[in-house]
């Protein structure tokens, strides 16, 4: 080992090694004062090996360190060599069942819902996988760092403990037996002395103060070198400390970023090493400059030497870690000498002074050390509890110091209580030994010390350190949930005393908090400024659960229950002692029934949401009913203390409030008051907050007369004088003198009914109603479900925070509702069964009033679909239990039938406003739940009970003496036939029936026949009505469409974006007239269809008449009228990219003539099909761009289009474009002039092209060199060619300019270069955007199997029409000659000449593209030939030219394996020849090809490999010269490949085309395969691309989500060196995964600083990429550096959901559908499309700086 570290260690270190740890371990093993011998050797070594310079060496560091301190150490522990002493203990050991892995950052962690006993219980993948949760309801999450596995932990799993891999220890120790009996006892002296001594050493040298001297260390080296060292801290920003840097130490900004980063990972890195005074220098800059604002960055300059020793210190905690894992007995020894009393007593242990200087340590630190706790005290059942303990006493003091750190949480030693207090038996122990919950409590109330007059919480004039002492206090509660979180199964009286402690301090608490923030209505002026109210909010949500889970312990036992009642009804009249308003008493009189109360009115005087004591007091005592301890022992109870007005006296004061913010009275109180009646109601809150306020009401009128109980309601309602003065309501209704009052007071009466409804109705608690906690939840859930269907996070986020919304929701969801699967976007959702609408309560108390119009709205709908009539009347409800059975009373109670009368009674009279329909509408609810009532009262009747219940005897009877109203029921018969009522009938109808069935169960006799004609009369009535609403509906229908019709007309002669959204209704129209155009006349379908050459079918020439979408105006599309264009986008594309490496690296300079077959980077053009006028889509973009300038002047908001350089959205869909396509008539005709009957066969063909060349070109050296006249007589023209000729534009100017415009703009973005409309490349990068294009379409279309023509839908028909004619027609506007020396290039390639050398040989060229190129360019040549050839035979002999030269290329490149297993006895005519050509190839190439013998396999290949280039070159020619397809192409078929050759006119034997040129192509292949290049690769020295290319896909992902946070969890920060990435995100084109979002990996680009994915973009997708951000489970979609969108992923959990933010943790798969959506996305090019659409659809992803991801 010496020898190989020579090789790396400087020379100066050398010596160091030379130090041999087996002697200096038996020096040791020698000496009586070990410590003394160890420290020496530190004090001297370690100077020498830690902080040599400015950087930290951390690979020299490791080295030595391990060669020269810690090998001695090993060799001393184990007496021997530790190669072969660690692997003995390990093997002796028997290791513990725990699994205790420390979990990374962003580490995956799984959690059973069914078996872990709290959700903090986790574990490992491995574990996981190995264990029986998997087949559970599991959870995931990815880790945050920290906490460990608890597979093993017995106390974490109601079943399945272990995983396989740890089960198998458990069987040997069954008993807990001491690891230390595996070890010798020398062995366990050394450990002990040598843990003890360097424990020690790291503890002292850790905690160390001072900046100068060292622990029992002295200084050795005198040579004084410092570092200035700087600390992180919470409260400086990334940005701020790497300016600083750059200030203070003079750094770049690279140096900076480094520090920085380091700064933040490891909680302190040095800055500048040198003198003292250079260091102080650095440190005062750092310190000035930071300290304006906030407290200053913390800078400290260190001696060397300390440094040294900290860093070794810190290497010492990791090596004891490392070193306990090989044995548990070692591992309790470390515990031992970790918890070991120091000599100053109590909490000088070496764990306890860790712990207490926590605080104080740097980040780094801290992690190594809470590492190591968690490794030994955590893993040891022994030391864990020991460990507890400590932890305990030091609770208050953790806890102090942790207010004052300045970090977060996750790296406080406060943060280790989630891995005690959650441990059951810990709690429990911690509970009764140490007063754990009464500590937690009082450390809570230490911290907030801010409070009123009345003791309670004063949160108003909160400064920023206490706002910041509060936020961090909320973890204490943590703290108490952990700790309460297991409910005991047994109770011992200690727990009891020591609960009830708590409790009693948990009282205390809640003392504070009853009444805080009291508010006081604000009349004539507006609130000056919003109270603070959130921190009493945050308050109250976070203790919610804890209250809950208070009273769930208290259920589990009758004393504790009993006791804890006690406390808290005394503690409830402590605090009403305390309230002093409204002593004056009142005297209430109605009816007949008279109370006496207090005078207070809520709109006067102050009123408090916050009432916890009241509210828990309210929990407590439905338990007394659900646990029956009320019946069991009454006698034990204070009930006769109990005040019924008293305990109902806040809760109503608090709806009331409620009721009048809702009936506008407080208003002037501003949103402060809004925000806190929605939480009050908010499903986070309510649980204690509303619903115990109702809780309490049900208690307090439960023991009370009811008639009194509604007449303090109405006195706190201030309604008393409407309902108590007989003729008060005539007045009212009369006087006109305040409309806002009465309406005021309308609203006040329909909430006090609602309140009514609620207190009698809502008894589905346990121990309210007879109900258990399933009917509870189900209740919920049909209630939700009733608004609409849900899915399933969305009910999960209506149901509070407990155990039901885990798994006690999914136990019944089945019972109450169907899923339904989601289609290919959205998402599952959860119907409502329908026979459980009947449980439907439109009354039901969590609804929302939006929510409750929503219901309403959603089940009158259905039962109209259903033909039922559209009541919705109250369903039958469980009876009440025996404690709050007296509740129903309210209901047959004189001053309730008053009310209701009195309400009736205006709805009869019906005048004026003094009246509302829903008041009505809850009154004929109260009375429906009334006979609901009494109808389950008599049909349980047993026999000797007695009914009281006679509510129906009550209604039938007239009002008395002095009014003479009349009695309800017969009030109810008028309203039924009221015409103002039409909603309310069939409700009024159900009422009444309800009555006579009543009646009817009284009587016990016959049924009446009146009732049942009665009921048949109103059917009828009903379904006339139907019939006439269905009549007006119709009539309403036709009026709109007749609007819009006329609004339609009008538009015409207007620009549609200005109107846009009535167009897009008519969208589907104008996308169909568009098209029409397009469709070919039907063809004879016996006529043998040709795409080209002389043979060519002629087509009719089609009239095409087409629409503008801007001024609807229509025009033919012709040669010389005004220009018609569709919008387009160009983009680059690597799609088919075979090279993502590949990259241009000069645009300028860059030729693009020869494509290469790697086809790395190509030009796709796209359209979404919408034609214009060119001059209206000019107005239109100048007005765009107009636009655009103001806006960005005024308010420097960004547009997902970039105006600048071209882009706009088309008018009509708002797809992003950036130029336009000119539509033109089939530009081959215009040039076609002559066609004699004798065509020149292919080599004769030739021949004459390449004197047409040799011409030009010495006409061109002519030019050049003017005057030598010698070359101008080798001058032979061919025959009819006159190079002279310059033919005649044929198109309109408007045309040209068109053709000119998309020309320069595929060059511009082709090639990334500014536009240059005279660039000799602006032609060829239009051929090659056409080429392109159709590979990419044809892809498409064999990647879905799908027939080559009559599938593409109608804007890629279009576009590629538009695309390939404009190609063809572009020669016209360049430069003749440029296209003509194209031309001369490109031929050169296939046809060798003298003038062009250096050619791409044919291995290196996209036969595709070529063939594009050569046909587009040839007409510049032939224009100016007028021997008789026709362009048709050019683009034959072109087409066959360059089929052969392709088959060439696939036959060499073709990797055939020979198998002789499928190979056919007879050779067909194909095979034959095919074996021929091949022959004549191995000759050509000197028999370098490798031989082969079988023309089956040679043909299959060729077929295979040339069908792509034939499907392409179909596509082309068709949209060139517009020959429709055969009927036969466009279905699938088995002989397409037949159908191809006779539509492209080859034959279908190919190398009949050989045979038939054999004169020129023999001497042809001969010099391909001369080529040097050819050689190079036959000779195995270079590769080329093979044939037929696959299709590119997306990458596979893995099925299981999880398998893909993990593979993210083990990737780290390329640049970081081994740092956990933050973000780790996958590009799906290429599998890579980055370091995102993140300033380590940042690079720059042109220019600019991009993160990793936008710069991984310019490489992998030409700008363009598709990400998975694998933190986030979500799919990033980027173009360019501004343009980007979040995208569903395409994974889904069980419920058909996504989980965007792997926020709730279910579950995730892969949906394949929806991935090869994403995948189709990318293939069509409609990424930067689908951007675009999303950012126009959500204006904050505009401002998203998508460069820095
Ligand atoms: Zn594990
Ligand atoms: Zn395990
Ligand atoms: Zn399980
Ligand atoms: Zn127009
Ligand atoms: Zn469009
Ligand atoms: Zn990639
Ligand atoms: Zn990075």
């Amino acid at each position: 080992m010496a020898a190989e570290l020579e090789a790396e260690v400087p020379a100066f270190d050398r010596s160091l090694l030379e130090c041999s740890a087996e002697e200096l371990a038996a020096k040791w093993l020698q000496t009586n004062d070990l410590q003394k011998e160890v420290y020496q050797h530190l004090a001297y070594y370690v100077p020498k090996i830690y902080c040599r310079g400015p950087n930290p060496a951390p690979q020299r560091e490791d080295l030595l360190a391990q060669q020269v301190l810690l090998g001695p150490m090993e060799w001393y522990l184990c007496g021997e060599d530790p190669a072969f002493g660690f692997p003995k203990l390990e093997q002796a050991n028997k290791p513990s069942h725990l699994c205790g892995r420390v979990f990374k950052v962003g580490e995956p962690t799984y959690s059973c819902r069914d078996c872990a006993v709290d959700p903090t219980c986790v574990l490992c993948m491995e574990c996981f996988l190995g264990s029986i949760h998997k087949e559970h309801r599991y959870r995931m999450t990815t880790s945050g760092g920290g906490g460990f596995c608890d597979c093993g932990d017995t106390e974490a799993w109601k079943e399945g403990p272990y995983c396989k891999k740890h089960e198998i220890n458990t069987s040997e120790t069954e008993e807990e037996e001491d690891p230390l009996v595996h070890l010798s006892e020398d062995m366990v002296a050394r450990a002990y002395n040598i843990f003890a001594i360097t424990f020690k050493y790291a503890v002292d040298i850790l905690t160390w103060e001072k900046e100068n001297e060292l622990p029992g260390l002295e200084m050795t080296e005198k040579s004084d070198t410092y570092y200035c060292m700087l600390f992180n801290d919470e409260v400086h920003t990334y940005e701020q400390v790497i300016y600083t840097l750059q200030k203070a130490v003079n750094c770049t900004q690279k140096e900076a970023i480094g520090f920085a980063t380091t700064v933040d990972r490891d909680g302190r890195r040095s800055v500048r090493y040198g003198d003292f005074q250079y260091c102080e220098q650095a440190k005062s800059v750092i310190v000035r400059n930071t300290s304006r604002q906030t407290k200053p960055l913390k800078v400290q300059v260190m001696h060397s030497s300390i440094v040294a020793h900290q860093s070794f210190g810190l290497k010492l905690l990791t090596w004891l870690g490392s070193i306990i894992g090989y044995s548990d007995g070692l591992r309790r020894i470390l515990c031992q000498v970790g918890l070991q009393e120091g000599p100053d007593g109590e909490n000088s242990s070496l764990v306890d002074k860790l712990m207490l200087s926590d605080s104080k340590l740097w980040k780094g630190a801290r992690n190594v050390y809470h590492q190591l706790f968690m490794s030994s005290l955590l893993m040891d059942l022994k030391y864990k509890k020991l460990f507890a303990i400590r932890f305990a006493r030091n609770y208050r003091q953790l806890q102090r110091d942790y207010m004052e750190d300045d970090h977060e949480r996750a790296v406080s030693v406060a943060a280790l209580s989630v891995q005690l207090f959650t441990v059951p038996t810990l709690a429990r122990m911690l509970i009764t030994e140490e007063n754990l919950m009464t500590t937690i409590i009082k450390t809570f109330m230490d911290h907030l010390r801010h409070r009123d007059i009345q003791g309670r919480f004063q949160f108003e004039r909160y400064t920023a350190l206490q706002a910041f002492k509060f936020r961090r206090v909320q973890s204490l509660i943590l703290d108490l949930k952990y700790v309460l979180i297991s409910k005991p199964t047994e109770w011992s009286d200690d727990l009891r005393h020591k609960f009830l402690e708590g409790f009693d301090a948990f009282l205390e608490l809640l003392k504070c908090m009853q009444g805080m923030d009291p508010i006081t209505r604000q009349v004539g002026q507006h609130i000056e400024m919003e109270p603070e109210w959130e921190a009493a909010f945050t308050l109250q949500m976070k203790l919610t659960l804890v209250i809950s889970m208070m009273q769930d312990w208290c259920a589990l036992d009758e004393k504790v229950l009993i006791e804890a009642y006690k406390k808290c009804l005394a503690v409830l009249m402590q605090c009403h002692s305390g309230f002093t308003d409204g002593e004056q008493p009142i005297v209430l009189n109605m009816c007949g029934h008279s109370v006496e109360t207090i005078r207070y009115c809520v709109s006067q005087e102050k009123v408090s949401i916050h009432l916890p004591v009241s509210r828990l007091l309210a929990g407590l005592h439905v338990l007394l009913s659900k646990t029956e301890v009320a019946y069991k022992f009454p006698e034990l109870l204070p009930l006769s203390e109990l005040s019924p007005p008293m305990l109902i006296e806040h809760p109503l004061r608090c709806l009331v409030l409620c009721a009048q913010v809702h009936a506008g009275m407080w208003r002037r109180n501003g949103f402060s008051l809004v925000n806190q009646i929605y939480y009050y109601h908010n499903v986070k809150c309510r649980r204690e907050m509303f619903d115990k306020d109702i809780v309490m009401l049900q208690t307090g009128v439960s023991m009370m007369d009811p008639n009194h109980f509604l007449m303090i309601m109405l006195s706190r309602f201030e309604l008393y004088q409407i309902f108590s003065t007989p003729d008060y309501g005539k007045r009212f209704s009369t006087e006109n003198t305040n409309k806002d009052i009465v309406q005021q007071n309308n609203t006040l009466i329909e909430e006090m009914l609602y309140l009514i409804i609620m207190i009698v109705g809502e008894r589905f608690s346990p121990g309210i109603g007879q109900v258990n906690a399933t009917d509870e939840i189900k209740r919920e859930i049909i209630h939700q479900l009733s608004i609409r269907p849900m899915a399933h996070s969305e009910l999960v986020k209506a149901l509070p925070e407990d155990e039901n919304r885990e798994t006690g929701m999914e136990s019944v969801i089945e019972e109450v509702a169907c899923f339904k699967k989601p289609g290919l976007t959205g998402r599952g959702l959860y119907e409502l069964k329908p026979e459980c609408t009947r449980n439907f309560n439109l009354y039901f108390y969590h609804f929302s009033r939006a929510e409750q119009s929503k219901a309403e709205e959603a089940q009158r709908k259905l039962r109209k679909q259903n033909r039922e009539d559209t009541a919705l009347p109250p369903p039958a409800l469980p009876p009440f239990c025996p404690l709050f059975a007296s509740l129903v009373n309210i209901l047959q109670s004189d001053v309730m039938l008053c009310i209701m009368g009195t309400i009736l009674q205006w709805a009869v009279e019906h005048n004026g406003y003094a009246w509302s329909e829903s008041m009505l509408q809850r009154v004929l609810h109260l009375l429906g739940m009334a006979l609901q009532e009494e109808k389950q009262h008599l049909e349980n009747l047993s026999e000797e009970n007695v009914v009281t219940f006679t509510f129906t005897q009550k209604i039938s009877k007239p009002g008395d003496a002095p009014n003479n109203s009349p009695s309800i029921l017969a009030m109810l018969e008028t309203l039924q036939n009221a015409p103002h009522l039409e909603v309310h009938k069939d409700m009024i109808r159900w009422i009444l029936k309800t009555f006579n069935a009543i009646k009817k169960l009284r009587e016990s006799s016959s049924t009446s026949p009146v009732a049942e004609t009665e009921g048949n009369i109103m059917e009828e009535s009903s379904r006339d009505k139907d019939k006439a609403e269905r009549k007006r509906k119709a009539e309403i229908a036709r009026l709109r469409r007749e609007k819009i019709m006329a609004q339609m007309s009008e538009m015409q002669r207007h620009f549609i974006n200005e109107n846009k959204e009535l167009f897009q209704q008519t969208l589907e129209e104008l996308d169909t007239s568009a098209s029409g155009v397009h469709d070919n006349s039907p063809v004879t379908s016996d006529a043998k269809l040709t795409a080209l050459g002389p043979e060519q079918t002629r087509v009719a020439e089609h009239r095409q008449v087409v629409m503008c979408i801007l001024c609807q105006e229509e025009q033919e599309v012709k040669v010389d009228s005004r220009a018609m264009v569709l919008a387009a986008f160009i983009q680059r594309s690597t799609v088919l990219s075979k090279n993502r490496s590949k990259t241009i690296p000069d645009p300028e300079k860059y030729d693009p003539l020869f494509m290469h077959p790697d086809l790395s980077c190509g030009t796709h053009t796209g359209s979404c099909g919408h034609i214009m006028h060119a001059h209206c889509w000019q107005r239109y973009f100048d007005a765009v761009q107009a636009k655009e300038q103001r806006r960005q002047q005024r308010l420097r908001v960004h547009t997902s289009y970039d105006v600048e350089n071209g882009e706009f959205l088309c008018p009509l869909c708002e797809c992003l474009s950036n130029t336009v396509i000119p539509l033109l008539p089939p530009p081959r005709v215009l040039f076609n002039r002559l066609d004699f009957s004798g065509q020149p066969n292919l080599a004769h063909w030739i021949k004459t092209v390449c004197q047409q060349i040799k011409a030009l070109y010495l006409l061109r050296d002519e030019d050049c060199n003017s005057g030598s006249s010698e070359k101008m007589d080798e001058l032979q023209l061919p025959e009819g060619f006159r190079p002279d000729f310059q033919p005649k534009n044929p198109y309109s100017e408007s045309i040209k300019e068109m053709l000119t415009t998309f020309g320069t703009a595929t060059y511009k973005v082709g090639l990334k270069v500014h536009p240059n409309e005279e660039d000799p490349r602006v032609p060829i990068m239009c051929w090659g955007s056409c080429a392109y294009t159709i590979q990419t379409i044809e892809r498409i279309l064999a990647d879905e199997d799908k027939p080559l023509f009559g599938h593409l839908p109608c804007r890629q028909d279009d576009c590629l029409t538009s695309l390939t004619r404009f190609a063809a027609a572009h020669w016209t506007v360049s430069s003749l000659s440029a296209v003509q020396g194209h031309f001369c290039t490109l031929l050169a390639s296939l046809v060798p000449n003298e003038k062009n050398g250096n050619l791409p040989c044919i291995l290196d060229i996209d036969m595709f593209h070529l063939l594009v190129n050569l046909v587009l360019s040839f007409p510049a040549i032939h224009c100016q030939d007028f021997s008789g050839v026709s362009l048709g035979t050019g683009d034959l002999h072109l087409f066959h030219l360059v089929t052969m030269a392709h088959i060439i290329q696939i036959l060499l490149t073709s990797s055939t394996e020979e198998n002789g297993m499928d190979q056919e006895n007879t050779s067909s005519e194909e095979e034959v020849a095919v074996l021929t050509l091949y022959k004549f190839l191995c000759q050509c190439t000197g028999s370098a090809l490798k031989e082969i013998s079988s023309g089956w396999h040679l043909w299959k290949n060729l077929k295979a490999g040339i069908m792509p280039f034939l499907r392409c070159s179909a596509l082309f020619f068709h949209y060139l010269n517009g020959v429709p397809a055969p009927s036969e192409m466009e279905v699938s078929g088995t002989n397409q490949f037949e159908h191809l050759c006779s539509y492209l006119s080859l034959p279908n034997n190919l190398t009949c085309l050989f045979q038939e040129n054999s004169d020129i192509m023999n001497t042809l292949i001969e010099s391909w395969c001369s080529n040097n290049e050819v050689k190079r690769y036959l000779e195995g020295k270079r590769h080329a691309i093979s044939y037929a290319r696959e299709s590119n896909k997306l990458i596979d992902l893995p099925d299981d989500y999880s398998c893909l946070i993990n593979q993210a969890s083990n990737f780290s920060c390329p640049k970081s060196g081994g740092d956990k990435s933050r973000a780790p995100t996958l590009c799906l084109v290429c599998g890579t995964m980055l370091c995102s979002q993140s300033y380590c990996c940042q690079t720059e680009l042109e220019g600019e600083d991009v993160g990793a994915c936008t710069a991984h973009t310019y490489t992998c997708g030409s700008g363009v990429g598709i990400f998975l951000r694998v933190r986030e489970c979500q799919v990033l979609f980027l173009a360019g550096k501004t343009k980007g969108c979040f995208y569903p992923p395409p994974y889904l959990d069980d419920y058909g959901e996504t989980d965007q933010g792997l926020r709730r943790g279910n579950p995730l798969h892969l949906c394949k559908e929806r991935f090869k959506k994403i995948q189709k996305l990318w293939q069509q090019h409609s990424i930067t499309e689908e951007i675009g659409h999303a950012q126009e659809a959500n204006q904050t992803l505009v401002g998203i700086d998508w460069q820095h991801l």
